[in-house]
């Protein structure tokens, strides 16, 4: 992508009304928008951020074995009177009429729904288990969105839902949610400590919070240092080792890790002083096992093996994949702007030129820019007519694993500049070697 060519509204002034880092780099770094309160509209580098994100969660639900589809954003009030939510869910529910005056809602999540049709196309025991995802934008009419992205009243949220014949079926699709966000959340190369939540209006008895670590988090945590150090996503477990994932949510159940909401200062007391983690924190996701609740209120009902109606169990999995866009700069900046983990970065490499009026400094990036992108290597080249110590700034705001600078001076020797964004380490290479490393 040639600068030059994006729109990309870089603000030289911090926005006076953003309170926390995340929320104040997204607007200058150009990334969102706010259009009404709680709403954003997402430009061009927060829609890249976005999809890399969303494409991750995608892909290790893939792997854990759920299956994709989309449901609508609007829902019929009908459905969610067979649950008995309609009323109780109060007024985050953003409610409207359609023109026949049908009472509509805006989904704040879709247990109703996926009951409902999961009930029109599953007849017997040979169709389950089943866990079936979307990722689907969702409204909830929040008292005080704030934070920007993280806090909005329109967001993106993965959710999926488990359908089991029994508990022990059930448990079994939460274990591997359960390992499927822990390896999520590593891949996007933040730390997200699983907490055991108390699972509110859901209901059900089994449930986790995935939680970041941030100053500017809602939440107080307490966990031990073992999140930090043992490699909880174990990259040998296979989906199919149930024995495996058992061990794996029983090691995650024995230690400790609790919200203010579930904390037990007894318990507290046995982990080891030097071992106390404790901090502030944001939620960047919540599963939840809760039995028949949906599937006794609306009905569904399976054949089981011997020819009985059997009730499925189920639980539901929520990622926030829009306010992970702002938890994972909260986690990842520094005084000079975003710092972003490369696999979920805008572009890897900004190419930048000191003196966009020298004709072989252009000469030489343009040449670099077309081996990059032929490479597969995504490159944002700042080609604008700025001066050079602008255009670091920017890149630095914006925040790419790497910068390739290049100078006259150094040029002239066959030399280019090769800056590491997180580390600030910089290397002088020649264009061959400064290539070799990116590709
Ligand atoms: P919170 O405690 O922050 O209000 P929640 O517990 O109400 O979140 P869930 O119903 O568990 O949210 O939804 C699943 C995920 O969706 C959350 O873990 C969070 O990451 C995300 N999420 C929830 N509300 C919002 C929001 N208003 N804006 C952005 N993301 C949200
Ligand atoms: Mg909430
Ligand atoms: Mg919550
Ligand atoms: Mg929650």
């Amino acid at each position: 992508m040639r600068l030059s060519r994006c729109f990309l509204p870089v603000l030289k002034e911090s926005p006076s009304d953003a309170q926390i880092v995340s929320h104040k780099l997204m607007l200058r770094a150009g990334l969102v928008r706010q259009t009404a309160a709680g709403i954003y509209a997402w430009l061009p580098i927060g829609w890249r951020v976005l999809q890399k994100i969303e494409q991750i969660v995608r892909e290790e639900q893939d792997r854990a074995g759920a299956i994709e589809m989309l449901m609508p954003t609007l829902q019929s009030a009908d459905l969610w009177r067979q649950s008995g939510r309609y009323d109780a869910y109060g007024p985050e529910m953003l409610r409207l009429k359609d023109r026949h005056d049908r009472e509509m809602l805006y989904g704040p999540t879709n247990e109703e729904m996926i009951t409902d049709i999961f009930k029109e196309g599953a007849k017997s025991y040979r169709d389950l288990p089943r866990t079936l995802y979307h990722i689907q934008w969702k409204f909830r009419d929040e008292v005080r969105p704030r934070f920007g992205v993280m806090r909005g009243r329109e967001f993106l949220m993965k959710d999926a839902y488990s359908f089991d014949l029994d508990e022990a079926g059930a448990r079994l699709s939460y274990y591997k949610q359960l390992l499927a966000y822990l390896r999520t959340f590593q891949r996007m190369g933040i730390r997200a400590v699983p907490m055991k939540a108390a699972s509110g209006p859901i209901g059900g008895d089994l449930s986790h919070e995935f939680i970041v670590l941030a100053p500017t988090g809602e939440s107080e945590v307490f966990y031990d240092a073992a999140f930090e150090e043992f490699d909880w996503a174990q990259a040998s477990l296979a989906y199919d080792d149930a024995k495996g994932l058992e061990a794996l949510f029983n090691q995650v159940s024995s230690t400790y890790s609790a919200t203010d909401e579930t904390h037990d200062p007894a318990r507290w007391s046995e982990v080891a002083a030097d071992r106390q983690r404790q901090g502030r924190g944001i939620e960047v996701g919540h599963i939840f096992y809760f039995g028949t609740k949906y599937s006794a209120s609306m009905g569904l009902k399976v054949s089981g093996p011997d020819g009985a109606m059997v009730t499925p169990e189920m639980g539901s999995y929520g990622v926030g994949v829009s306010r992970l866009v702002g938890a994972i700069i909260e986690a990842s900046h520094d005084d000079n702007g975003i710092v972003w983990p490369e696999a979920v970065a805008p572009w890897k490499v900004g190419l930048v030129t000191m003196r966009g009026d020298d004709e072989a400094s252009i000469a030489a990036a343009e040449d670099i820019y077309d081996r990059l992108t032929l490479a597969g290597v995504e490159v944002l080249y700042d080609d604008r007519d700025e001066r050079g110590g602008v255009k670091l700034g920017s890149m630095d705001l914006i925040g790419l694993p790497w910068q390739l600078i290049i100078g006259p001076r150094g040029l002239a020797q066959g030399l280019v500049e090769l800056k590491n964004r997180a580390t600030g380490e910089k290397q002088e290479l020649s264009i061959d070697s400064a290539l070799d490393r990116l590709t």
